[in-house]
Parts: structure tokens; C-alpha cells; sequence
């Protein structure tokens, strides 16, 4: 079949002789069988176009890249983001499904989910001949206060990459390109223009790299470089990431794109490996006289045609308008979604509560009770539709009459209710809203409403809308916390399903809550003196573009970055908290359950290069449930400094009342490697490794050693 394709493709390249460049166009266009067939037809595309079109192609338009009319290349077409498409002039429809923000997803621990989730947003983007979605985010979260955690995958690099694959892999499953964003480093959104952050190769590795690594072995389409510096160089312009790492290191062979105005020197940017500057190529028009029709330029073009031609994108029948039918069923894998990953994170028994048996009033507070759409703020926020607030929810569920909603109740509201129930958050919008462009504070707005309600009534249920851990000094004193993250439009009523116990809550941590941020290894980071702050060059200033600056000449937009050094290393999330022995809130992997599991037989066995592990769950209760074993490797002894215990595996097992299942994982050579930065590879060190099974990072189980 290939050959004969590569023949059709060979005949009319002879047949060619005769044809308008149009016409040539046309049939280069056509999705080849192979990616190196479309390497080809993207070459000699490139060869059709004039170097003023090939400029253009390279430099994006708003939301994708620009039709090259005389030659009949269509627009290509993107969208914001990883929960659901934001609706932009790409989107054909009056509506797009709010899914849970991918936080909650990497908190199902849940790879199939991820695939029926991602595909169901692909089939969003194809009904309405949107090619490449924006998405999926995956910085790691080392910093608490990153306005945008909600939008990536916790703390984890395993988790991340196993979440983000899975990801890719549906999206990708109905023909929509993933794009792995921000590459890389872009751990907050303070001053997310002008932060450099500081990494060693090592944390690199291990660490930031490895989520994008997974997506790119999973086959992603697209990157998408970030704002910030790394290592003194703008990410979007940074040869030793893009080309060295991404394309020689990691294999990828797609389209990496900036983030949008990120570009500083065009010189630099088109010699980096970046093949398209998102938007409207500003810093490549300044700089057109030094770049403009260089061979280097050409190839960029070359590699956009290249991934566009192979994915199908200039196929007529891209648009599949038969896919936008099936709300239903992306509203009940939004719905699921949130059942396997609200967290439950205390229940002192009020949990779940049996409508039919509630007596006197419910007070509902809390600045997220009426709040319509259950998603943080920026490019990220998607509307969804049919949404419901929570209050209307808990009124819904427990009857209009037995729910009294008060905005600032006073202490006897507080005294006199048979339960509260609070929704807190951070606010939709302002300073302290969690969002894109800025980070947020770690004390929630109602930390005192929260305080005063559970000194006052012992039946108060604390249920958070978050993207990240906040102050909780009063954490003893709740019946009941819930961590429900931004559910999107399902979000409040898979809430109440859990709340009342239809649904076994069954999501686990993605990410550690630390005591207080001061504990964190990123505490301090906002904090700028003089000496965290350097000139740009004169030749990188863009006065056109609006920029969060630390500037002192408004006129010439003078400004200054700030070093935000990552001198905890590969010790991020829970690494840190292991190895500083600190005491956390709720540990990373942790969750609870409306019944509990016991775990037995561990068995560790090397076969070949691999050892697979061994081990029985049982559910001890007397309720259906999820449990989410997880598996870490501790390296006893080693040549350099290594974490307590890494996550390696992991597993989610449904077990009815009484019931044990065996899982069995198989941990590959890649568990037991270390980035060695000597010799700048992974290099697996021989000795014994130990082998820890449990319910959460701080709750171990089992353990035995194996030799390698
Ligand atoms: C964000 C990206 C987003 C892009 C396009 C940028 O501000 O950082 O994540 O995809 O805008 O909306």
C-alpha cells in the first residue's frame, strides 16, 4: 500500500510539468502514508512558495498559522485548552463542555480516564476544524501559588508523564494534535515575562522534562515553548532546549511553537528550533532585514507543512461535524472524571450524609457557593454549559426548604445549623483570583469565615475549590474537608453524588499540602533584591509589546528579569518534604474513602532487566470502592544523592465489599536510573533497591528489597 502510494506520488511528480504551482499545491497537500513521504511534499511546497509567504507561515496569525491563498494552503486552526475548548472565532458552536480542570484528572491517578477525557475535548476540536488544542499543560508544581497549577498535572514527573501520555494519546486518537506546553521551567506566573529560572541538568531530567518526555514518546504533535528564561535564555529562543534536548535528545519531530509574544531577538529564535512564533511573528519582523529569506526559515516553514500534511490538516474532510452530537456522553466523562478524583480529605463519620434523614437547616457559605463556573481563570477557563452552582446543587439534593444560603453569617447562623456546609475558593476574578499571568495567596479570602465556622458548629464540612494546597490551621476542627478543585460543569453535582454517598470518593493527591509555604522549597521566590535582577541586552527590548516589567524607563521599556533559582534540585514535592523530614498537612498520593483496603503478599521478582512486583489489595469495608495503590523505589546506597522514594507504579483497582484483587506492575530499567551529569546520561547504578508499596507517600504498606 505504501509503495503504491509513493508510485501515485511519483507519477505525478512527472506529470507535474504541466500543472499550476496550484495545482502542484494541491496534490502536495494530500496526506501521504508515511512521515517522511510528508517531508518530501512539505519540501517541495516549500519550493512554491515565495520567501514573503514562506516569512508569513512562520509567523502565526491570532489562532493559528496564515492561508497561503495564491497556492491554495488552507489556515490552520488552534484552540485554548487542556479542560475543553475556550471558545474562540475557530469554534463553530454556541457551546463546548466544561470538563474538570486536568489537576482533578491527574488526581483519578487514572490513565484511561485521561484518554476518554482528551478524546472527548479532540472531538470538540474536529467537529469544528479545530486542528491543534493547546494543551496539555504539564509544569511541575513546585511552587503552591502558581496561578496556573489547576491547569497542570501535580508534582510528580511519573504521574505527570504517565497523566499526560494517556492524554495524547486520545486526543491525538481522533486526529487532533496535542501541543505540550510551556516548554519548559515555567513554574509560576509571577512576572511570568522576565522570571529566569535557574535548574541543573539533573532536575531537568528528572524532573521538569520528564512529563514532555512521556508526550513526545506518546507521539504529540506539538510543543509550545514558555515565557521565561531557563538558564539565562528565553525559552522560545533557546537552542540547548528546543534543538539539543527536544529535537536530537527526546526524537521530536513535530511543530514547536512559542507561547504567545515571547520572542525577544529574531536572529536567535530562528536559529533555536522553534518553527513558528505565535503571534503575527513580532520579533522577526523587527529583526527582517538581518533573517528574511534565510535557509533557515525555509526549513521552519518546511517543518510546519510537514507535521500539518502528515496529520491530515489540509484534508477537506478534517471537519467532522457528525462528532459535536455526543454532549451526552462528554458531559457523563466530565461527570466520572470528577467522581474518581474529588479527594476526600478528612471525615470524622459526618460522611456521606443520607438526605432522607436530615434534620434542621443546612447553612451554605463561602465566597464559591454561588459561583456559575467552576474553572480558574485565563486562556485555561472554559464556560461550559448548564451549570449549576453549588448552592443550587445542596438545594437540589437535600430540598429547598431544608437549605438556608446567608453571604456572612453571623455567629448564631453558625451556632444553630444541624451542618454547614462551605465552599471556598479563591474569587472568579482580581488580584487574587487563581489564573493564567499572576500567582495567588496562600490563605484562602475565607480563612476566617472557615476558622469561626468550625470553632462554632462541629458539623461543618469544608469543601475547597482550589488548584493547590492554602493555609489550613484549623484543619482538626471540620466534620468533614473535601478537595474538589475546578470541577467544570459537572462539577457541583458530582460533588453532592459524593457528599451523599451515591459515589465512594476515591481521588488521591496529586501533589503535596505543605503546613505553610514557608516549608515550601519555592518559599522565598517572589521576593526580589537587586542582585536577583539583570538588564536586558538593548538588542531584546520590543518596546511595542506589553510587558509585566520591572522597568525604570517607561519611554524606552527598559526592564530587568529576576533569577528564580531552583536550588533544591531534583528535591521537589514530596522529595523535599522527605528529605527535610518536614511535617506535611495531607501528603502527595494521599486521599480517604467511605471504606478501607488492606494490603498483603507483597512479592518483588526480577525477570530480565525488569522486576515486577506483586501484591494484594482487599477491601476491608463494607462499601464498593477505588483504592489507588501506589508503588516507590527507595536506592539504598548511591553514588549521588537520591530521593527517600520515588513514585514508579501505580495502579487503580475497583474492589467490591470484602473483596481482593492481585496487582502486579512491572518496573522497568528507567525506575532505577539516575540523571548523571557527569557523563549526561541515565545511568543505572547496581546495588540494592528498595521496593515500597502503599496507600499514599506517607502511608507504606509493604516493602522489600531487590538487588540489580
Ligand atoms: C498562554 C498559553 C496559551 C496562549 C494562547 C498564553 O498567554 O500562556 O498557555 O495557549 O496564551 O492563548
Amino acid at each position: 500500500m505504501k509503495n503504491f502510494v509513493f508510485l501515485l506520488f511519483i507519477a505525478a511528480l512527472f506529470s507535474s510539468c504541466n500543472q499550476t504551482p496550484t495545482e502542484k499545491a494541491k496534490e502536495l497537500l494530500q496526506k501521504p502514508a508515511t512521515f517522511e513521504q510528508a517531508g518530501k511534499q512539505a519540501e517541495e511546497l516549500v519550493k512554491l512558495m515565495t520567501p514573503a509567504e514562506r516569512f508569513k507561515l512562520v509567523g502565526g496569525d491570532v489562532m493559528g498559522t496564515f492561508p497561503i491563498k495564491r497556492l491554495g494552503i488552507p489556515a490552520v486552526h488552534f484552540t485554548d485548552a487542556s479542560a475543553g475548548i475556550r471558545k474562540n472565532k475557530n469554534y463553530y458552536y454556541d457551546k463546548t463542555t466544561a470538563f474538570p480542570c486536568p489537576q482533578l484528572l491527574a488526581a483519578t491517578w487514572d490513565t484511561t480516564m485521561a484518554y476518554q477525557y482528551s478524546r472527548a475535548i479532540g472531538e470538540e476540536c474536529r467537529a469544528s476544524g479545530i486542528h491543534f488544542l493547546l494543551g496539555p499543560g504539564m509544569n511541575i508544581m513546585r511552587n503552591s501559588l502558581c496561578g496556573r497549577n489547576f491547569e497542570y498535572v501535580g508534582e510528580d514527573p511519573y504521574l505527570a508523564g504517565q497523566i499526560i501520555a494517556s492524554y495524547v494519546r486520545g486526543l491525538q486518537s481522533i486526529g487532533t494534535a496535542a501541543t505540550l506546553k510551556h516548554f519548559a521551567g515555567n513554574e509560576t506566573d509571577f512576572r511570568r515575562r522576565l522570571s529566569n529560572s535557574i535548574i541543573s541538568d539533573r532536575a531537568l531530567h528528572e524532573i521538569y522534562l520528564q512529563p514532555f518526555k512521556q508526550g513526545v514518546d506518546a507521539g504529540a504533535k506539538a510543543v509550545m515553548t514558555s515565557y521565561n528564561l531557563v538558564n539565562g535564555e528565553w525559552a522560545a529562543q533557546n537552542k540547548h532546549l528546543v534543538t539539543d534536548i527536544l529535537k536530537d535528545q527526546f526524537g521530536f519531530k513535530g511543530l514547536v511553537m512559542t507561547d504567545w509574544n515571547s520572542v525577544w531577538n529574531g536572529e536567535k529564535f530562528i536559529q533555536s528550533g522553534v518553527d513558528l512564533e505565535m503571534p503575527t511573528g513580532l520579533a522577526m519582523q523587527r529583526d527582517s532585514s538581518k533573517i528574511f529569506g534565510s535557509k533557515r526559515i525555509d526549513q521552519m516553514a518546511k517543518e510546519i507543512l510537514r507535521t500539518c500534511i502528515y496529520a491530515g490538516f489540509y484534508d477537506k474532510n478534517y471537519r467532522d461535524s457528525s462528532l459535536i452530537n455526543n454532549w451526552d456522553e462528554r458531559a457523563k466523562i466530565a461527570y466520572q472524571t470528577n467522581l474518581e478524583g474529588i479527594v476526600l480529605l478528612k471525615n470524622k463519620g459526618i460522611l456521606p450524609i443520607d438526605p432522607t434523614t436530615v434534620k434542621g437547616k443546612i447553612l451554605v457559605a463561602g465566597n464559591n457557593a454561588m459561583r456559575k463556573e467552576l474553572a480558574g481563570g485565563g486562556s485555561a477557563h472554559v464556560h461550559g454549559y448548564d451549570n449549576k452552582t453549588y448552592l443550587e446543587m445542596v438545594k437540589e439534593t437535600f430540598g429547598e426548604d431544608n437549605v438556608n444560603y446567608v453571604e456572612d453569617p453571623s455567629t448564631k447562623d453558625l451556632r444553630s445549623a444541624s451542618k454547614i456546609i462551605l465552599f471556598c475558593g479563591f474569587p472568579e476574578k482580581g488580584k487574587d483570583a487563581e489564573s493564567e499571568g499572576r500567582d495567588r495567596p496562600f490563605v484562602l479570602p475565607d480563612n476566617d469565615l472557615i476558622t469561626k465556622a468550625v470553632s462554632l458548629n462541629k458539623n461543618a464540612i469544608v469543601c475547597l475549590q482550589t488548584g493547590g494546597p492554602v493555609q489550613m490551621e484549623w484543619e482538626d476542627q471540620p466534620a468533614a474537608i473535601i478537595q474538589a478543585f475546578y470541577g467544570g460543569q459537572t462539577g457541583s453535582s458530582a460533588l453532592m453524588d459524593i457528599l451523599t454517598g451515591k459515589a465512594n470518593p476515591s481521588g488521591k493527591l496529586p501533589y503535596t499540602f505543605e503546613k505553610r509555604f514557608a516549608d515550601s522549597p519555592a518559599a522565598g521566590y517572589d521576593q526580589i533584591t537587586s542582585e536577583k535582577l539583570k538588564r536586558v541586552p538593548d538588542d531584546e527590548i520590543l518596546p511595542e509589546r506589553l510587558a509585566n516589567v520591572f522597568t525604570n524607563d517607561k519611554d524606552t521599556a527598559r526592564f530587568y528579569t529576576y533569577d528564580d533559582t531552583y536550588s533544591e534540585g531534583i528535591f521537589v514535592g514530596y522529595r523535599w518534604y522527605d528529605k527535610k523530614g518536614l511535617d506535611v498537612r495531607f501528603p502527595f498520593g494521599y486521599g480517604l474513602s467511605y471504606t478501607t483496603y488492606a494490603y498483603d503478599s507483597l512479592n518483588v521478582n526480577k525477570k530480565g532487566d525488569n522486576v515486577v512486583v506483586s501484591f494484594d489489595v482487599k477491601n476491608t469495608g463494607k462499601r464498593a470502592g477505588d483504592e489507588i495503590a501506589q508503588v516507590y523505589v527507595t536506592d539504598k546506597k548511591c553514588s549521588v544523592e537520591r530521593p527517600l522514594k520515588e513514585l514508579k507504579g501505580f495502579k487503580r483497582i475497583s474492589l467490591a465489599p470484602g473483596e481482593t484483587k492481585k496487582v502486579e506492575l512491572t518496573l522497568k530499567p528507567d525506575a532505577f536510573k539516575f540523571w548523571d551529569e557527569s557523563t549526561k546520561h541515565w545511568k543505572l547504578e547496581p546495588g540494592v533497591f528498595n521496593i515500597k508499596v502503599g496507600a499514599s507517600s506517607r502511608d507504606i504498606r509493604l516493602n522489600e528489597d531487590v538487588t540489580l
